[in-house]
């Protein structure tokens, strides 16, 4: 009898434990759809989903459930970082990496970048490049092995030989060898399909093309074209055959016009671009990803003797200045923008600081916020999961001391995440 008793009630405890609700009480709620901010709000969470919002304090019935009080908070959706390199942060010695560290050393380094991002409020981030660890790293934050973002990566970025990211740049010629498409070089229509494919096999969720030269690459040209539009158009049509879009690193103009007319979704950094260009990307319904914070890290480093190699430091001193100042122009000519850092170019956590970026060059908070929300969510194709705070979404939820289009300073401290239901920061 004692044995049925304790039976039964650990079948209470599973089914009180599976039906409790957690209320949140959001003092300020940004609706990232209508672009308002709502007050006296409740959002009633269960396990990892969002099964109501109402609109006035509600308090719940049972004891079971949970209550959270935001009322002093301005409350969000989980912020979405569309450009980070979750395995790396660059430093001096970022070179010898290849020569010096293992599959582990990276994933473990990792783990750390992962955490911070996530406790800075980035419940999703999008991955554009890395060894191919950044796969694992997915799914061991996936199978809640470690703390981190959702993550969407490209796994490792494809290029041509010489290429930004053609992993031996600046090796010896013995060191150098010939990567192919494997390895994401490629150089021809059938390399393009192949590196596609082989992406997906690694277990990929989007492709990462660099459409020119690059900054930190050991190589003379920062902006220079370095695909066909025939390898883009086969690699995005390949692509989109295996349900992923295609992100290109693009500083230089005709690079940009190529990986537009080839069919990318999303340009990133965009440093040098024209009228025409800007005219193309609403055309075609292509985002540009800013990466300020970046270029303006570079632009500072490239300062610092001896940091970057000879070769990088004009490249950083010409982009670095300029990517705010083409974002601004891209904005006010209507081009759409989707919000994207480039952390792990600069350190990890400081995601933030974008906010301030783009404000300070003429986009309200609102959208800063909404670019970070609802826009990538439609990218990712997740936009009935996350970027809103609405029944039957994701419950990705974040707060902010202070109104952002008071202070938009305020996006740098958030003080609240939760992310799949889980609370992981709570000052
Ligand atoms: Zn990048």
């Amino acid at each position: 009898m004692k044995k049925i008793i304790v039976f039964l009630s650990f079948l209470l405890m599973i089914n009180s434990v599976v039906a409790q609700n957690t209320y949140v009480l959001c003092g300020k709620l940004i609706d990232t759809k209508s672009g308002e901010i709502k007050t006296e709000q409740t959002i009633v969470v269960n396990d990892n989903k969002i099964i109501d919002v109402i609109n006035d304090y509600v308090m719940p019935r049972n004891t079971v459930d949970k209550i959270i009080d935001l009322k002093d908070k301005v409350v969000m959706p989980g912020l979405i970082d569309m450009h980070v390199h979750i395995e790396q942060e660059f430093n001096q010695k970022t070179r010898l990496n290849r020569y010096i560290l293992n599959e582990a050393d990276i994933a473990f380094n990792s783990v750390g970048f992962a955490k911070t991002t996530l406790l800075n409020g980035f419940t999703t981030v999008r991955d554009l490049g890395g060894t191919g660890v950044n796969i694992s790293i997915r799914n061991a934050i996936n199978a809640g092995k470690i703390l981190g973002p959702r993550v969407f990566t490209a796994g490792k970025s494809l290029a041509t030989t010489g290429g930004h990211a053609d992993p031996t740049n600046g090796s010896s010629r013995e060191l150098t060898g010939n990567p192919g498409p494997k390895e994401g070089v490629v150089n021809s229509v059938e390399d393009a399909k192949k590196a596609v494919r082989q992406r997906y096999k690694n277990g990929a969720d989007c492709i990462k093309i660099t459409a020119t030269g690059g900054v930190l690459s050991v190589a003379k040209s920062g902006d220079n074209p370095q695909f066909t539009v025939e390898e883009i158009k086969a690699i995005c049509d390949m692509a989109k055959d295996y349900g992923m879009h295609v992100a290109a690193h693009a500083h230089g103009d005709e690079g940009m016009q190529r990986a537009i007319l080839g069919g990318v979704k999303t340009i990133e950094h965009g440093t040098y671009m024209s009228d025409k260009t800007m005219e193309l990307m609403k055309k075609y319904d292509v985002y540009l990803t800013p990466t300020i914070t970046a270029g303006k890290e570079v632009e500072e480093k490239a300062k610092v003797k001896g940091f970057y190699p000879e070769i990088v430091v004009p490249k950083a001193l010409a982009v670095g200045p300029q990517i705010q100042g083409t974002f601004a122009k891209a904005y006010k000519k209507g081009v759409g923008i989707v919000f994207g850092t480039d952390a792990g170019v600069f350190k990890h956590g400081n995601n933030g600081k974008e906010f301030g970026y783009m404000v300070e060059a003429g986009m309200s908070a609102i959208e800063t916020i909404q670019s970070a929300t609802i826009t990538p969510a439609k990218i990712l194709k997740m936009e009935n999961e996350i970027g809103q705070l609405k029944k039957g979404f994701y419950a990705d939820i974040i707060a902010v001391d202070e109104d952002p289009a008071q202070n938009i300073k305020t996006m740098e401290k958030v003080v609240f995440v939760m992310k799949n239901g889980v609370v992981y920061k709570k000052d």
